[in-house]
């Protein structure tokens, strides 16, 4: 299958649009198949600086880059493939000349209607009682066309540059069917379609002209494509029976819903993907979460890695309705992934971020079991500095965190415990978390208190922290030698 994702480049990648680019990835690698990329720029007034370079950014950070089109190269922008210009605005004279064959054939006219022309038009038409009046064969035999202006006149006005457009000739009373992959039968009414434009007056194309010339070039076989273009379809599908050429397949991919079942809105939700690889959301659990977004695995598996994706995903089995986007969800699947890596990955994956801020972490030799210790309860990577903080730099001594009254302890209690953890733990010799636990545990019960009354103090000390790994664990991970120090400079402040 070749299949191909084709934003326009009027900003920063939506959430929408990069599921639509996974669901094309993942039909074209489970078929060996190619997944392009083109850019459909023909509307210059939206383009943006800098667009195709944010989109291609977070598709490659997804694992979601094409085979073949507009891609980067050494985070450069380049295009490769036999089928190119991929940038629409690189293939302009083309569409024009495709334009003019369906004008030569009778599918397409030229129109020189003014702007006061078109108001007039509509004005009329609402006065007669049609609700909704557009350019089509009801009002088109009156208005300022090849198909009424006779041939002299018409090819005049060319000559003396006055301004038309290229409109295509929508059949009157025609009814357009057709078979969507997700969506099953489609029918369109003719009469709910107008003569669209293909070229405009400034001699660009128009969305619908370039993108079925184009989807014919590269050789399409399935356009995957958000539902907001459905209405589009009729159009495109007659445009191919225009030019005589064979069809691809359409699946129009469900909506994204607010949870009040809104289409998808700022207002409520971030909608740029970038906003979610900057709060450092993991590209496996972004994935994750917008596949199943209108996929159903059918099966009650819920993790998936790209591989597996390629293997199960099947469009037959994605919904027509839209699909909430539930953050709390995403939230559960950064989770689930954060616990996925192996030990050595997830520390490899943090240890640059530690760095960052304690640059000792680069080269510590205990980093995987220090991290490790955390991978169970860190949500976002870029919590990690924080939560490790207590390997690189003395945490402050806190005696409000220190005698917590939750642990059942007061400043006398904890100033005693503390003084038995020191005396205790000075000739203790088998410093390990599960030596600690056992000998820790047993001085408890021997001097009746609670595990909380004796851990609790160790904890706190050592962490500077509310919440952190048990104090076994800490103490183990962070050494005999500084446990001790921590413990003898708490004591010495009292
Ligand atoms: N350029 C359109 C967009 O921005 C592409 C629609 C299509 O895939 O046909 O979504």
């Amino acid at each position: 299958m070749r299949t191909r994702f084709a934003p326009s480049p009027t900003g920063m990648l939506h959430i929408g649009g990069l599921r639509t680019a996974l669901f094309a990835y993942l039909v074209a690698k489970q078929t060996d198949g190619t997944f392009i990329l083109r850019i459909e720029d023909t509307d210059r007034e939206r383009t943006v600086d800098g667009a195709i370079e944010n989109i291609l950014r977070t598709l490659h950070w997804a694992g979601v880059d094409p085979d073949e089109g507009v891609m980067l190269r050494d985070g450069l922008v380049t295009q490769e493939g036999a089928h190119g210009p991929y940038i629409q605005s690189e293939r302009f004279e083309l569409y024009t000349k495709y334009a003019n064959e369906l004008v030569e054939k009778g599918h397409a006219y030229y129109a020189f209607d003014t702007k006061e022309d078109l108001d007039h038009m509509r004005e009329t038409e609402s006065a007669a009682g049609n609700a909704a009046p557009k350019y089509d064969a009801s009002v088109r035999m009156r208005m300022k066309n090849s198909l009424t202006l006779p041939e002299e006149e018409w090819k005049q006005k060319m000559a003396e540059n006055e301004p038309y457009v290229i409109r295509m000739l929508i059949p009157e009373g025609n009814i357009i069917r057709f078979n969507d992959d997700i969506r099953g039968k489609v029918e369109f009414k003719g009469m709910e379609i107008d003569d669209q434009i293909l070229i405009k007056s400034d001699g660009f194309p128009t969305y619908h002209l370039a993108n079925v010339v184009d989807d014919h070039l590269m050789d399409i076989n399935i356009v995957i494509r958000g539902e907001e273009w459905l209405s589009s379809t009729p159009k495109h599908l007659l445009l191919f029976e225009y030019f005589g050429w064979q069809a691809p397949r359409y699946a129009h991919v469900p909506l994204l819903l607010n949870a009040d079942r809104s289409k998808l809105s700022k207002r409520q939700n971030d909608v740029a993907a970038e906003d979610y690889i900057n709060k450092g959301y993991l590209p496996e659990a972004l994935i994750n979460f917008l596949v199943l977004l209108g996929w159903n695995p059918g099966s009650t598996q819920e993790l998936f890695t790209m591989k597996e994706l390629i293997e199960n995903f099947s469009l037959e089995r994605v919904q027509k309705g839209g699909a909430v986007f539930d953050l709390e969800r995403l939230n559960w699947f950064q989770g689930q992934w954060m616990r996925y890596f192996s030990p050595e990955d997830f520390a490899a994956r943090i240890q640059p971020i530690v760095a960052t801020v304690y640059e000792e972490a680069a080269s510590d030799p205990q980093f995987v079991l220090r991290a490790s210790l955390i991978q169970d309860r860190i949500t976002f990577f870029p919590e990690a500095p924080a939560m490790l903080s207590y390997y690189y730099s003395e945490p402050k001594a806190n005696m409000e965190l220190i005698a917590s009254p939750k642990q059942k302890l007061d400043e006398v209690l904890a100033k005693e415990v503390i003084e038995l953890l020191i005396e205790k733990l000075t000739p203790f010799e088998g410093w390990t978390d599960d030596g600690l636990k056992e000998y820790l545990f047993a001085l408890a019960d021997e001097k009746e208190l609670k595990k909380g009354q004796l851990l609790w103090p160790l904890r706190a000390i050592l962490t500077g922290l509310p919440f952190s790994p048990g104090a076994f664990e800490v103490a183990a991970a962070l050494g005999k030698e500084k446990t001790m120090q921590r413990l003898n400079a708490v004591k010495n402040t009292l």
